[in-house]
């Protein structure tokens, strides 16, 4: 095994925390569980944590990292482990559907906390060729991913996954598995798009207006909140009560409602 080139202290302004826990390491290569043929990306390699465990098992992989100064050690660190094609670039410029050439691809990452949501909503736009994805976020982050009605932390970020995804937390990370460490517990969470079949969304753009809407002063209540939308008698006909407010409405009634108003032409 060679040593690790990597010299630079961790950067804040990048989310760099990198861990260095072994136990939650294998923990996250074992949930991934890399059969013969997957295309795994990383997002986020760092100095390599997750990277060099996976490559070592899988021995082909592809990592996307924003910083300048750990490509050259990564590539180097990565010669005797296996095939690692390294894309520097900003992750959210990065086109996922592209990358899987006709595929599908499996992402995986402990993602910089300050992007995980535009990294979500990023991973979703690409759904159709995302098979799943492993990500170690913040737990108070994967706990509002995975909410159900009736819970202090539903809301859009949730509405918005389960629609599209199956949401699974799979364990939580204390911060002194990092280095350094965070000023707040993780957790690694697995996601896999739903296909095409089980997705019951009419009208994409108008689906995630009305959760926008709904959530926006979750106070109110939906014939209220969602006035520039739509009117009370549309929610009741969605088989909603307007006076609920948006916390108490599961997935579902979202999606029925805005599939009523696709189908009003609204
Ligand atoms: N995977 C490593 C580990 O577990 O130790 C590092 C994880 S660290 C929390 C997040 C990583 O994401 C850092 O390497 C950071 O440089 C990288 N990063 C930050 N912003 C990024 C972006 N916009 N696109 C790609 N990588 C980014």
């Amino acid at each position: 095994m060679t040593t690790t080139p990597f010299t630079e202290p961790p950067k804040k302004r990048l989310g760099q925390h990198f861990l260095h826990e072994r136990g939650i390491i294998s923990k996250i290569v074992q949930a991934v569980d890399p059969q013969p043929g997957d295309r795994l990306v990383e997002i986020g390699p760092g100095q390599g944590a997750i990277t060099f465990p996976l490559l070592e098992r899988h021995h082909e992989l592809t990592v996307i990292e924003f910083d300048r100064d750990l490509i050259a050690p990564l590539t180097e660190a990565a010669q005797s482990r296996g095939t690692l094609h390294v894309i520097h670039s900003d992750v959210l410029q990065v086109d996922f559907t592209a990358l899987a050439a006709g595929g599908t691809i499996r992402l995986v990452g402990n993602l910089p906390y300050n992007l995980s949501s535009p990294i979500l909503f990023h991973a979703l736009d690409h759904a159709a060729v995302v098979r799943d994805m492993h990500f170690m976020l913040q737990k108070e982050v994967v706990d509002r991913m995975a909410a159900g009605p009736g819970s202090k932390v539903y809301g859009r970020l949730g509405v918005m996954l389960q629609a599209y995804c199956r949401v699974t937390p799979l364990f939580n990370v204390p911060p002194g598995a990092f280095n350094p460490p965070p000023k707040v517990d993780s957790a690694v969470v697995r996601l896999v798009p739903r296909p095409d079949s089980e997705i019951t969304v009419i009208d994409r753009a108008l689906f995630a207006r009305v959760v926008r809407d709904a959530f926006g002063q979750r106070r109110k209540t939906l014939r209220n909140a969602l006035s520039n939308v739509c009117d009370a008698e549309a929610i009741a006909a969605a088989g909603i009560d307007p006076q609920h407010r948006a916390e108490q409405v599961p997935v579902e009634g979202f999606i029925a409602l805005a599939n009523l108003l696709a189908r009003n032409g609204a």
